[in-house]
């Protein structure tokens, strides 16, 4: 397609899988010889990948592309792009606001991204490809310097329709990928020295499902646990109503699997929940919790709470409020509701006002917060595995990791280069942000052993 090099400029928006798809896109027009660029100035081709769930997700964009308009009109030919979930649902809106835009196409045609500029580029009105598509893995490895941590998406689509979301609208139904494709992209990230996979899903617990034979999330993740050199394996997003006895024991039996589950609540009162058709009930989840925290002690445990769902009074947010506490989770993201197109929610009567929407916000991270400090507060003094994955924001001098609570601990690394290292670290204090901890095995020998030899040299993580 392109003869000469080019220059791609990519934003991305919204969440891992957005992220993980704007690599594919990068990788796959590097072979057509598109280098990626900072400056939106010297770009030929500028791609936006864009996020739907909230308004203000949505918002961004259209600014974004204001922007942008007066670099289209100093060099008509440049291309510019909306890709992902608001090309899928705002197609119409795109082409109205923005005129200038040339190529808007939903998540199905990543794959065809090369074809898709190509046709762009011959200048003959804006090309529209938001049609349903094949499920395809793109296999070209992300471009630029190899990574510690990778995601990888398993799973496409939600089937769950939840009153207030786009997801089946924006990602289509549940499509699941092999595990035969996602062990060789996983094995390829491992030889190029990644040590941590975060397989992703919109559900990402009700993976295979949909194969023949089908197949389950439990079942993946012990064939990932096997491949050699990745040492912590995540996933997300699961929902509390495909969470299985056969998920829970892989929590606590897959060695790899880290003690970290990240379990939408959405809301604590089951007259929200029926509204929202999320398909438990209140006690159903703290049934789970229970399950859970039985099965792995150690588990940490984050959720995401829409406040001001419609019809949502004080009392069914204070049922909300009692979750966050009986339950204890380590992260909570709380979200405004936000009235999407298309879904049923959006029509319901009683929408709660915005300064009520903004004060249940600021009252529940206030508790969040709480909570989660004594979280962390539980961790001094003992001793975790931290897998160091950089440098201390404060301070470029002291290493930075995360424990397999998903935890960030900084300490000072004295001068060695640990990176991607497991590290035995033990936790000397609790902050809002962070841990501060101090390596406990003489760090020359850390340097030079992988975390289950650190393991054994430390009899105190044997635990
Ligand atoms: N599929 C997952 C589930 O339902 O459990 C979550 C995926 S969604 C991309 C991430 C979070 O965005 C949701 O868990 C929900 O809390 C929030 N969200 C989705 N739609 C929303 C809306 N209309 N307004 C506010 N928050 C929303």
């Amino acid at each position: 397609m392109q003869k000469t090099p080019a220059k791609l400029h990519l934003i991305t928006y919204g969440c891992q899988m957005n992220e993980y798809d704007s690599e594919r896109v990068a990788s796959l027009l590097k072979r057509e010889r598109y280098e990626l660029t900072d400056r939106p100035e010297d770009a030929d081709l500028i791609l936006l990948n864009t996020c739907s769930i909230r308004e203000k997700a949505e918002d961004k964009v259209f600014s974004q592309l204001g922007a942008l308009k007066h670099l289209k009109r100093q060099r008509p030919d440049l291309v510019i792009g909306v890709m992902g979930c608001m090309a899928q649902l705002q197609k119409g809106r795109i082409q109205e606001r923005a005129p200038y835009v040339d190529l808007v196409f939903g998540s199905p045609a990543i794959a065809r991204v090369v074809a898709l500029v190509q046709r762009a580029k011959q200048g003959r009105g804006p090309v529209l490809e938001t049609g349903e598509g094949p499920l395809v893995k793109i296999t070209a490895p992300a471009d630029g310097p190899p990574r510690l941590k990778a995601f990888v998406t398993v799973m496409e689509g939600c089937e769950k329709y939840c009153t207030f979301c786009v997801v089946p609208t924006t990602r289509g139904r549940e499509r699941s990928h092999s595990p035969e494709v996602i062990v060789a992209e996983i094995r390829g990230l491992a030889a190029a020295g990644c040590r941590e996979v975060t397989l992703l899903g919109q559900t990402v617990n009700a993976y295979g499902r949909d194969l023949s034979p089908p197949t389950d999330l439990a079942a993946l993740l012990e064939r990932v646990d096997d491949i050699d050199g990745i040492e912590r394996i995540r996933f997300t997003t699961s929902n509390p109503y495909n969470l299985t006895p056969r998920l829970i024991r892989a929590l606590r039996d897959v060695p790899k699997v880290c003690e970290y589950l990240h379990l939408p609540l959405q809301s604590g009162s089951d007259r929200v929940l029926e509204r929202m058709n999320r398909g438990y009930t209140r006690a159903r989840y703290l049934e789970l919790i229970a399950e859970l925290q039985e099965t792995v002690p150690d588990l940490a445990l984050s959720t995401d709470l829409i406040v001001g769902f419609p019809g949502e009074t004080d009392e069914d947010f204070a049922r909300t409020v009692e979750m966050v506490e009986r339950v204890g989770y380590d992260n909570v993201f709380a979200f405004r509701y936000s009235r999407r197109p298309g879904t049923p929610a959006a029509e319901m009567p009683d929408q709660v006002p915005d300064e009520v929407k903004a004060e249940r916000n600021r009252r529940l991270l206030e508790v969040t917060a709480r909570v989660a400090a004594a979280r962390s507060q539980r961790l001094e003094g003992r001793t975790l595995p931290v897998l160091v994955d950089g440098v201390s924001r404060k301070n470029a001098g002291e290493a930075a990791g995360r424990t397999r609570c998903n935890r960030v601990v900084n300490f000072d690394a004295g001068g060695r280069d640990l990176l991607g290292r497991v590290v035995p670290v033990r936790i000397v204090r609790a902050l809002p942000h962070s841990l501060r901890g101090e390596p406990v095995a003489p760090l020359e020998d850390v340097a030079a052993a992988d975390w289950i030899a650190a393991r054994e040299a430390v009899p105190a993580l044997q635990a």
